[in-house]
């Protein structure tokens, strides 16, 4: 069976669009580019090539994996995120787009003390923990963006510090600081608790009980340790709102993300806590309430 690589496409894209994937015809050619290890433009070069059996067969167990739900991510290998390449592998979730949104928050606030355009903090940030890291990409690239700053990813997952690690490499990041560990564990040492300017974070947050109607990509392929917030999804928020303040410096600042309708309680969780002030929350690209931001409440805060 040697087919015209344009044929092989369309049949790809055809059947990926009759399981119902929803990005069919660029799945079908991704998943080609990622074979013969081509971009767009080498694709179309190629476009009329007449390809050898073992080619087709090999693209189709790949078109079969897309197929049967696995994510083009995790065939592929990476996930483009604010425009760096992350490796990524079922041990880490795969980025999304949502999260690019309070990346570049986080480094509008470094780089001048705003959040979209209004001043938020007088202090300078130099500590940066992004807390349930997965691959990395938050941190990562708020460090390629903001080389000034120090930063330190940790995760509760080994497997996927190690992928942040990599990533790290790949990305020329030689002094970002990687811990393995629960939540702010790896940051109560002996000689007292490890502080930072600004803690950022993706923690799990889908509600237990939903977790089994999400898209069968996300809920039999993704790690679920990355996603389940506990029966009312909002399990790492209290942690967190509870733990945060001890890792804070003076000004400190926390970022989360959250689901589109935890807005109100993550925010009354923050303001019950008694440690924060300045609590706002921000949109994403599809304007729904997707980051909460808060500031270490000192003596002259209310
Ligand atoms: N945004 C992810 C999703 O909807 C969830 C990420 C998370 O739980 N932190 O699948």
């Amino acid at each position: 069976m040697s087919l015209p690589l344009k044929e092989l496409i369309r049949i790809g894209q055809n059947q990926l669009r009759q399981a119902g994937i929803a990005d069919a015809d660029r799945d079908a050619k991704d998943l080609y580019c990622y074979l013969d290890r081509l971009d767009a433009v080498g694709l179309m070069m190629h476009w009329q090539n007449v390809l050898q059996d073992n080619t087709c067969e090999a693209y189709f167990q790949l078109i079969e994996r897309r197929v049967s739900g696995e994510p083009i991510q995790y065939i592929t290998g990476q996930q483009e995120f604010m425009g760096f390449s992350f490796k990524v592998t079922p041990a880490v979730l795969i980025p999304r787009q949502d999260t690019e949104t309070m990346t570049e928050d986080a480094v509008e606030i470094i780089k001048k003390g705003s959040l979209r355009g209004e001043k938020y903090t007088e202090a300078g940030i130099k500590d940066v923990l992004d807390l349930c890291c997965g691959s990395g990409a938050i941190g990562l690239s708020i460090a390629k963006l903001c080389p000034g700053i120090k930063m330190t990813c940790s995760d509760i997952s080994g497997e996927a510090v190690k992928i942040a690690e990599e990533n790290a490499a790949s990305l020329n990041l030689k002094s970002v600081r990687f811990e393995v560990g629960d939540l702010f564990a790896p940051f109560c040492g002996k000689l007292g608790k490890k502080k930072f300017d600004l803690i950022i974070s993706n923690p799990p947050y889908i509600n237990t009980g939903v977790i089994a109607t999400l898209q069968k990509e996300v809920r039999d392929h993704e790690p679920l340790s990355a996603l389940d917030g506990g029966p009312d999804g909002l399990t790492f928020y209290r942690r967190i709102a509870d733990e945060a303040p001890l890792h804070m410096n003076k000004n400190g600042i926390l970022m989360m993300e959250i689901g589109y309708d935890q807005r109100q309680a993550v925010m009354q969780l923050l303001t019950e806590a008694e440690k924060f002030c300045d609590i706002i929350c921000l949109k994403d690209l599809a304007g729904k309430d997707r980051i909460i931001a808060a500031r270490l409440k000192g003596k002259k805060d209310k």
